[in-house]
């Protein structure tokens, strides 16, 4: 592993609001800190943390208990906003939104799997891909046209009329992933998506996300298993909220473009 010192943001594009990015760059994070308030300690689950995220890449986050990893990644999906310092996402500065605007760029930018998958149990598998559609106010043939597409995508065009628990795990985080992407977001945000699966289906997704990755999509990705972090082009460590260090992966089978 080579170990790279990331870049410094140049202080001429990062300080104002709405600033634009280069068109490569689809996350820039300057200076950002998160900072709770417990009893009357200050704990600063994000401590300084610049970061440039290239349009395309694969990223693992990973650290141990209480690094950060998941206010980071909180941070990225904009359920949250830094206390100090600049989020600009697709050149949109994120500290400076309503709530409703920061939903908005939910819906529009970001997609979302989790451990647990996040399935709504009383709905089948293209009604649950097609949700964020619906909140996009896109429904009827154009969702359901889509939602059927993004499940052959995913393996499971045979599995449209099926709920979540007619499924095996791999399956619902199939479907989980279909769903994440049927706004076609900026970034895809996956906490621990292997967490819950026996190790070759645990593969059989990171290949999934490998494809998505080789196919152009930015990945963000929190895990600690060093296997499943080995799938990803870029592997991060945290630190007492702080980036400890960057390190660019070895090819992975899995894995195409420049570095395979
Ligand atoms: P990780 O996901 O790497 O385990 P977290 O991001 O959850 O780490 O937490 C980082 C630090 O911030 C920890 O010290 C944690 O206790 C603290 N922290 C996280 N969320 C909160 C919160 N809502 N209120 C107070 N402290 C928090
Ligand atoms: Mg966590």
């Amino acid at each position: 592993m080579t170990t790279m010192t990331h870049s410094n943001p140049s202080p001429t594009t990062s300080q104002s609001a709405g600033a634009a990015l280069p068109q490569n760059e689809v996350i820039r994070l300057s200076q950002v800190w998160k900072t709770y308030r417990m009893g009357d300690q200050d704990v600063n689950a994000l401590a300084g943390v610049d970061l440039s995220i290239e349009r395309g890449s694969f990223w693992a986050i990973s650290g141990s208990s209480g690094s950060g990893k998941s206010t980071m990644l909180n941070l990225l999906g904009c359920l949250d906003r830094p206390s100090k310092g600049t989020y600009l996402l697709e050149g949109r500065d994120i500290a400076q939104t309503s709530d409703d605007e920061l939903s908005d760029i939910r819906l529009k930018y970001l997609g979302f799997v989790f451990q647990n998958f996040h399935l709504i149990p009383q709905l089948t598998v293209e009604e649950n891909i097609a949700l964020p559609l619906f909140y996009q106010g896109i429904e009827g043939a154009d969702a359901s046209n889509k939602a059927r597409e993004l499940a052959e995508r995913v393996g499971l065009g045979e599995r449209l009329g099926h709920r979540p628990t007619e499924l095996s795990g791999g399956q619902q985080q199939r479907v989980a992933i279909a769903r994440a992407l049927s706004n076609d977001p900026s970034v895809l945000l996956a906490d621990e998506p292997t967490g819950n699966l026996d190790t070759a289906t645990g593969d059989s997704i990171m290949a999934l996300l490998c494809e998505l990755h080789n196919q152009g999509k930015t990945i963000m990705m929190v895990t600690h298993e060093p296997d499943i972090s080995a799938y990803a082009q870029y592997a991060m460590v945290m630190r007492d909220g702080k980036v400890e260090s960057i390190s660019e992966n070895p090819p992975h089978p899995s894995r195409g473009g420049k570095h395979a």
